[in-house]
């Protein structure tokens, strides 16, 4: 399709720039430009053409199914849109003072107690950006706390194998160093390697349960409870809660502090990369080392104040407050029968459309799920040469987004699945039929497949290339201007 450079005619315009209602500024010479910007000039229509086929030819959850696992690309209601659209919401400014920002405190206030209340814990900052921010924060929480104890042997983080990438990367951007452990036979932590890896050098654990392969640890007291009785505290990752939201708390289960991802169970628009929420949330005993400011409901109204032993900031501001908004629009709707219906609803699909697919894909794990399931292409791709990439690839011809693939790291040839509450049966029997069809044309024609995609505007684009060398400008016949 052409550019936008590409549709440009020279006088063409959209006037979308009000006129000047302010006196005019003299700027210095070294501040302006020496040539006017070649900006494309193009009328509405063709603009809103433009976008409308750039749309056309990008996968969405408003186009078809998305069962990218861990990704948890739910359907987001409009009606949370709606409400972070609202005028008192988007025409505040951060330095407003708080007494004039009213409704915007609630919404973090109440935000925080709904959250809390779901998680088991008792404090909730909404600065982080996004779940590895999140974790970061958590990691500092904890690190705060042994240094406020003076307990500085504390400097070694375990995580499990099946751990997604961000646990370790944020461990170690958070000054620990990095203990693995592996995964038992079901999915689940070795209970004996933990047994062995914690130690008075343990600061603490981080594990995600449901864990990435799709598993709820059965073994999760005994887990964090072997950790606490080493003097470390337990980190929960809850970037995707959809399993157990209103199910079972990360508090009840021994944790001590977590992180969400709004931008995933909590219903906000996040397959373009943006914008995220990782509140990080934790324990009463934790509360004083969380970022500054918080918000407190005083007789005078809702006001900010910093904890006792603040970490300080972690980001400018509120966070990505208007995400917050869709959130607790989301949990206000869907209430406390809604929530845990929500969560059931996710594993339900999840293991309808494993069942359904069981009799030919491997499972990783023979056993239920939680909200996703992991299979292994191992055999197929041995037996047929087609492998986990084809299969993906062969599914966008069918408009199914493509599953998470090789990931987790511990399954060979991993295809995730994580279908989400929202799917109807028809959805889930047509992408289950589509993941049948490619199975059985893996058998007569490997070639086809290792094609595919056959009906993309892109098929197989060189990824690397696409992420260290983007062309993210255009460039003008005859060079740059
Ligand atoms: C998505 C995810 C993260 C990271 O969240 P970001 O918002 O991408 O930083 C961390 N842990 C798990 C289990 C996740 O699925």
């Amino acid at each position: 399709m052409k550019l936008l450079f590409e549709r440009s005619r020279p006088g063409r315009s959209s006037s979308l720039i009000p006129a000047c209602d302010v006196p005019a500024v003299a700027l210095p010479a070294s501040a302006l430009r020496a040539a006017a910007p070649r900006l494309p000039e193009i009328s509405e229509i063709d603009l809103g053409r433009h976008y409308t086929e750039l749309a056309s030819q990008t996968h969405g959850v408003n186009k078809g199914f998305y069962p990218l696992g861990s990704c948890t690309m739910k359907y987001n209601p409009r009606v949370n849109e709606e409400m972070a659209a609202l005028p008192g919401f988007t025409d505040i400014h951060p330095l407003q003072p708080a007494e004039t920002a009213q409704g915007c405190l609630e919404v973090l206030y109440e935000a925080e107690r709904l959250l809390c209340e779901i998680t088991g814990m008792d404090g909730m900052t909404f600065q982080p950006a996004a779940g590895a921010h999140g974790e970061y924060t958590g990691l500092l929480l904890i690190r705060r706390y042994h240094q406020s104890r003076g307990d500085t042997a504390r400097t070694k983080i375990i995580v499990p194998d099946s751990a997604h990438g961000t646990n370790p990367a944020s461990a170690t951007m958070a000054g620990f160093s990095v203990v693995s452990v592996p995964s038992n036979e079901k999915g689940g932590v070795d209970i004996e390697a933990l047994k062995k890896a914690v130690g008075p050098d343990t600061a603490g654990l981080m594990l995600t349960n449901p864990n990435t392969v799709g598993l709820f640890d059965e073994n999760i007291l005994d887990i964090t409870r072997i950790v606490h009785e080493a003097g470390g505290l337990c980190y929960y990752d809850g970037a995707n809660l959809n399993a157990v939201m209103g199910q079972a708390r990360p508090g009840d289960m021994g944790f001590d502090c977590v992180h969400l991802n709004l931008h995933k169970t909590f219903s906000t628009p996040h397959g373009g990369g943006g914008p995220g929420s990782g509140p990080a949330g934790c324990k009463a005993f934790l509360e004083p080392f969380l970022p500054a400011p918080r918000v407190r409901k005083t007789d005078e109204g809702f006001r900010f104040y910093d904890p006792a032993h603040t970490m300080g900031r972690v980001r400018s501001f509120y966070g990505n407050f208007l995400v917050v908004v869709r959130a607790l629009t989301y949990i206000l709707t869907l209430g406390r029968e809604g929530i845990p219906e929500a969560s059931a609803m996710a594993v339900l699909n999840a293991n309808y459309l494993m069942k359904k697919l069981a009799g030919s894909y491997d499972m990783a794990y023979d056993t239920l799920c939680m909200h996703e399931f992991v299979m292994s292409l191992e055999k197929l791709k041995a037996e047929t040469g087609v492998s986990a990439m084809d299969v993906a690839k062969s599914l966008l011809d069918y408009g199914i987004h493509p599953p998470t693939m090789y990931f987790p790291l511990i399954v060979h040839e991993a295809l995730m699945v994580e279908p989400t509450e929202t799917e109807s049966p028809e959805t889930l029997d047509s992408a289950a039929d589509a993941f049948l069809a490619i199975f059985e044309k893996a058998k007569t024609d490997a070639a086809y497949l290792h094609g595919a995609p056959h009906r993309c505007p892109i098929g197989r684009p060189d990824e690397v290339k696409a992420a260290r060398t983007p062309v993210l400008r255009y460039e003008f016949e005859g060079g740059r201007e």
